[in-house]
């Protein structure tokens, strides 16, 4: 598979596949910016995130992560590797060194903006975490997380207006 826009399809699928629609990760987005950019269009969030997704660094850790959380919910891993993440254990960290490729994108306010979502989890991630569907997400709540947070940024880079304090100050703490 050599063309990049199938690599692009791909990964979209990926995503489908296990629950995840584009539509999910524009809620995020839209979450993450809307205290900063007016008006925050539709075609904006859509575009930055479909910017993220032609990355082939982004798309090689959602085609690594996805295949991971598979074949750990199909019991196909080796121990002791199962069973981590059945369990999702919280010092495994494997998934977030996975995501740094995806929040490196965009400098240090992707870092941010990933460690904000992870810790308050919104909309898809609440249930991408709920491990009461006996699903495996392991990677894939990571990986959801960084492509909203590096979409973001990306919106906050491109947005002449925007003025750096902004972006690191809470939505509350606004004037
Ligand atoms: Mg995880």
């Amino acid at each position: 598979m050599k063309n990049p826009e199938n690599f692009y399809q791909l990964t979209v699928n990926l995503l489908n596949e296990r629950g995840v629609k584009l539509s999910d990760i524009e809620e995020l987005v839209y979450g993450l910016q809307k205290a900063y950019i007016h008006p925050l269009t539709h075609e904006a969030m859509q575009e930055s995130i479909h910017k993220i997704l032609q990355k082939r660094e982004v798309q090689n850790a959602v085609i690594t992560g996805v295949e991971l959380d598979k074949l750990a919910e199909q019991h196909k891993l080796s121990e002791p590797l199962q069973s981590i993440m059945e369990k999702d254990e919280p010092l495994y960290g494997c998934d977030e060194v996975l995501t740094f490729s995806i929040t490196n994108l965009y400098g240090s306010i992707g870092f941010t903006n990933y460690g904000y979502i992870d810790k308050v989890k919104p909309g898809i991630l609440k249930w991408l975490n709920d491990k009461s569907t006996g699903r495996v997400n392991v990677f894939l709540d990571d990986l959801v997380g960084a492509i909203a947070a590096a979409a973001a940024s990306r919106l906050a880079h491109t947005n002449p207006d925007l003025e750096d304090d902004s972006i690191y100050s809470s939505p509350k703490n606004e004037d």
